[in-house]
């Protein structure tokens, strides 16, 4: 689980990649993508193409289970609960 500076939190965050963030929000990807592009969630963009959405406007986008409540315990639920390749 990388960390990136979050320009709109103002430090460095956990960031989940695009399959992880749609599995941790229960969504498609494509409904993450279109987050990114209304800016609904913070995105780090890499100079390779590839986008890392920031785990905390990630949990502030969406309602998750109040056992994760913070960046860390999300982290936790998508390593445990994700077989996905990443991309
Ligand atoms: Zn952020």
């Amino acid at each position: 689980m990388p960390r990136f500076l979050c320009v709109h939190c103002g430090r460095e965050t956990l960031h989940l990649n695009v399959a992880h963030a749609a599995n941790a929000a229960q969504v498609s990807r494509t409904t993450v993508y279109t987050w990114i592009r209304r800016k609904l969630v913070h995105a780090v963009i890499l100079p390779s193409g590839r986008k890392f959405i920031c785990a905390n406007s990630l949990i502030r986008r969406t309602s998750f289970d109040p056992i994760v409540q913070d960046a860390e315990a999300l982290a936790r639920v998508v390593i445990d609960s994700d077989p996905l390749p990443t991309g």
